[in-house]
């Protein structure tokens, strides 16, 4: 794979997507169209696996992106059957940059038949798991967390699959929303907590599981329900459909995250479009941090319907200041050093017509590192604009999360060693303002904010309190905020 673009460097990177078919002829092929509209999750690698009735189980796992990959003729004839379960990946466990066997779906042979298994999020157990299983036999194949629940359900002596992965997931702890295969049932589980997202849908006869609405809308899939925090749900070929709850129930704590910057805008969550959310955290970014100026502008692409939203909210004018080229991904050609130096500018172009003299708000999603904001910043003035504001989307970021988001050290996040002023001192910036918690926990449809006895989202990379306790991240001594 080519390096990380540095303009990406700069971002929370999602994780994972995952999506599963039954009952429809070739379902892989949906997969693969479903992973396509997911690839925003995880852009490092993909994979299938799915069952013929004849040819068995049989499984494509590749490094880049899914178009590259499962649009070849030749390579989907030899994924047949009427049920398919797939993932993209962007390596939050195991070794980055990663070798083939660490990507998923992960496979099985037990005795009462194979299965397969997809899994977004993080185990947060995985280290003392993996430990525990190898003392007691276990071979890993590779270095991911997600490969326990294959060994875990290895080792339950329940008589059948789902029963087995439910034993198994029970000794998990962490973030998990998992779709799963055998020959002949499609799964979908959710962690107690719910922290990543994943829906259901139905095509015809045939059902669909997906992390998002949008893997839905590709193929024309009916979006039905959410599947719920704690629920597993088994889905047979003739279109029956078991929903469990075999956890003991917690809190829900979906990732408040997935609404500011992860989720793609046109799907929706909670009953909720994604875009609306982003464009209502916009204004209630401009009430909360009015400022004099001639122009809002997005940092592109994820800024955008926050950029509206406070272009609304303040009555200043909404301009498209900076351009994003769209075809400078990872895809790009093994840059050089003196390209990749050249670092934002390939990717974001400054409209210099449009920001020459004026006073200019820069709406970012978040502020990780800073050194994107900075470039950025730069990029503006050089063009000529008179003021440069920033105003964040969400509040910042100073904890990392331990639930399958890529993030960098805590020393390295800008926040969790500065302030609000000095962050804006650093970036030279004529000011730079953030959404409070109540604010962006208002614009997700919480009218009356955050509750601070038990918060209804995680919302743990701004406010440190982590709903589930990272336990080997604190083995390796990471240290929780002390409670207040
Ligand atoms: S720590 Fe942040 S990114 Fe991670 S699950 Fe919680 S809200 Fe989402």
């Amino acid at each position: 794979m080519p390096p990380a673009h540095p303009f990406d460097d700069d971002k929370l990177k999602e994780e994972c997507g995952v999506f599963g078919v039954v009952g429809l002829k070739d379902a892989a092929n949906f997969v693969a169209l479903g992973l396509h509209a997911l690839q925003h999750r995880g852009q490092e690698a993909g994979g299938i696996v799915c069952h013929h009735p004849e040819h068995g189980f049989n499984n494509a796992r590749r490094f880049g992106y899914v178009r590259d990959n499962f649009t070849k003729e030749s390579l989907m004839k030899t994924l047949p059957g009427p049920l398919a379960i797939g993932h993209v990946r962007y390596s939050t466990a195991g070794s980055k940059g990663a070798a083939i066997r660490d990507v998923q779906p992960f496979f099985g042979e037990f005795s009462m038949g194979g299965a397969a298994i997809a899994h977004n999020g993080n185990i947060t157990n995985a280290d003392s798991l993996r430990k525990e299983l190898i003392e007691r036999g276990s071979i890993f194949q590779s270095s991911s967390d997600s490969e326990c629940i294959i060994h875990l359900m290895a080792r339950s002596l329940q008589r059948n699959i789902p029963e087995r992965m439910e034993d198994a997931l029970r000794r998990v702890e962490g973030a998990f929303s998992v779709v799963a295969m055998t020959r002949t049932k499609l799964i979908g589980v959710r962690d107690p907590h719910g922290v990543r997202p994943l829906v259901l849908g139905k095509l015809g006869e045939g059902w669909v599981l997906s992390s998002e609405t949008c893997g839905l809308d590709i193929i024309g899939a009916e979006y039905l329900r959410e599947i719920k925090p704690g629920e597993m749900v088994v889905i047979t070929e003739d279109g029956g459909v078991e929903s469990s709850f075999p956890f003991r129930p917690q809190p829900s704590k979906f990732c408040i995250f997935e609404h500011v910057y992860f989720s793609r805008p046109d799907s929706i969550i909670g009953g909720q479009s994604v875009y609306e959310t982003r464009r209502q955290i916009g204004v209630e970014l401009a009430r909360e941090n009015p400022v004099e100026a001639d122009l809002v502008c997005a940092v592109p692409d994820s800024g955008t319907p926050a950029a509206i939203g406070f272009a609304h909210e303040s009555g200043i004018p909404f301009g498209m200041g900076i351009i994003r080229n769209q075809y400078m991904g990872r895809t790009f050609i093994e840059p050089t050093e003196q390209i990749r130096n050249m670092g934002v500018r390939l990717k974001l172009n400054v409209n210099r017509s449009l920001i020459r003299g004026k006073r200019v708000i820069l709406v970012d999603d978040s502020v990780v590192r800073g050194t994107t904001s900075r470039k950025i910043k730069e990029m503006i003035l050089d063009a000529g604009a008179a003021e440069v504001h920033f105003r964040i989307a969400s509040p910042p970021t100073a904890w990392p999360c331990f639930y399958g988001v890529d993030t960098p050290q805590r020393d390295k996040l800008l926040a969790a060693t500065m302030t609000e002023d000095e962050m804006a001192e650093h970036l030279a910036v004529d000011s730079l303002k953030f959404i409070s918690l109540d604010g962006l926990y208002r614009a997700v449809g919480e009218a009356q904010g955050r509750d601070s006895s038990c918060p209804q989202y995680c919302d743990a990379c701004f406010s440190g309190e982590y709903p589930v306790v990272p336990a080997d991240m604190m083995e390796k001594g990471f240290e929780m905020k002390a409670a207040e």
